[in-house]
């Protein structure tokens, strides 16, 4: 029995794809370095190959296609009579923002919104936890000074970080989440009467003072609004994108649109929209209420040329898990609304990783021909 040759594997995967990579990347496995290791064995009553692939964040959300699509290909290798598809995870970074200031985070990205009140924090702090969740080495910075709830949600209202020999902070920890607020640092309603220049020079503390250590994300829960201060703040941060939460009302789309157009000015990557309180489902009879009316989010992004990242359904059991800090993603994590807040930071992290792939062969390509081709999308 001949067993099949290693060129013929590599043939055979050319034809599997993740759907989330730019074509001009190389969206196949072979073309874009993502297979790492084969495996060809004589079996019985064939060949027996093992292939191990990437993924290229904790929770891929390309992983169960990129299976199914590897084992057929190798049982289409003339002489295979049994395989296997193992990953491992390599996420790539946005280091050239972050390296100089930070340099063991991978990628900083804001969580923003157009005005107040439409469920910013609670998106950022479930989104740091399900990112945790999954497996992604996650922390928080509540940038959102004036008005801090992330020591709240996360549980440690009261806990106060400590400083070591060189001053450094060092971040609180719950739920999986590393995470700062000016909250813990000197009492909740202190910074409410802040202004501008305090706040900038407080939150540059939170980042350049804290002692992250490794991360693969670090979320930065910004002010509401697209004021001086979240200017200044979204200018200070070696930001790799952003994510601007809105309720559904087309009013609301006026300050999405405000916030997009303020981080386009700041060369900021808008990765998406989530939009929040989108809908509500009774829990005893399962009936559907538009409860802004029928929303009309998708037709606007859609018009806006913005991705559409999830839609979050008003649900009665988050604010109560919050205000108790036992956000629904770490308290019920079996929860309708926790399994899609699992679905967005699988979406968010390979954004993150896609656009760092991007950023990073467009510095090679740079070093070589000096000139950059330009970001998918941008
Ligand atoms: P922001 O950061 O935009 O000011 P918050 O995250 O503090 O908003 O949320 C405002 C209030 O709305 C909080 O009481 C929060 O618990 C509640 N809330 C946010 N999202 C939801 C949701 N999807 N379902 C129910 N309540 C929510």
């Amino acid at each position: 029995m001949t067993l099949p040759t290693r060129d013929a594997v590599l043939a055979a995967l050319r034809a599997v794809v993740d759907q989330d990579m730019p074509a001009e990347l190389g969206a196949d496995v072979v073309s874009s370095d993502r297979v790492r290791d084969i495996a060809i064995e004589a079996g019985p009553t064939g060949a027996n190959v093992g292939v191990t692939l990437t993924l290229l964040c904790p929770g891929d959300p390309a992983e169960a296609s990129l299976r199914a699509q590897a084992e057929a290909a190798l049982r289409g290798v003339p002489g295979v009579a049994g395989q296997a598809v193992e990953f491992v995870v390599e996420m790539p970074t946005s280091h050239l923002q972050t390296a100089n200031r930070l340099p063991g985070v991978g990628h900083v990205i804001g969580v923003g919104a157009g005005k107040g009140g439409v469920g910013k924090s609670t998106v950022a702090v479930n989104l740091a936890v399900a990112m945790a969740n999954a497996g992604v080495r996650v922390g928080l910075v509540d940038a959102d000074i004036q008005g801090p709830s992330v020591p709240i949600m996360m549980g440690l209202a009261d806990a106060r970080p400590f400083a070591d020999d060189e001053r450094k902070i060092a971040p609180l920890l719950n739920h999986g989440v590393r995470f700062v607020s000016m909250g813990n640092l000197i009492g909740r309603d202190d910074a409410v009467v802040w202004r501008g220049p305090m706040v900038g020079r407080a939150v540059t503390q939170l980042f350049d003072d804290v002692r992250w250590g490794e991360l693969d994300v670090l979320l930065v829960d910004l002010p509401p609004g697209t004021g001086d201060v979240v200017l200044t703040l979204a200018q200070t941060f070696p930001l790799a994108g952003a994510i601007v939460v809105s309720t559904p009302q087309d009013v609301a789309f006026a300050d999405v649109t405000r916030a997009v157009k303020m981080f386009e000015m700041l060369k900021v990557d808008v990765l998406g929209l989530v939009e929040n309180m989108a809908y509500f489902q009774a829990p005893d009879t399962g009936t559907r209420y538009d409860v802004f009316g029928p929303g009309r989010m998708t037709a606007h992004c859609q018009a806006r040329g913005l991705a559409l990242l999830g839609s979050l359904p008003l649900d009665i059991h988050v604010s109560p898990a919050s205000d108790a800090g036992h956000p629904l993603t770490a308290s019920a994590k079996n929860s309708e609304f926790a399994g899609m807040l699992q679905a967005l930071a699988a979406v968010v992290c390979k954004q993150l990783a896609v656009r760092g792939l991007v950023r990073s062969r467009a510095a090679d390509h740079s070093a070589f021909f000096g000139a950059a081709p330009a970001m998918p999308g941008a």
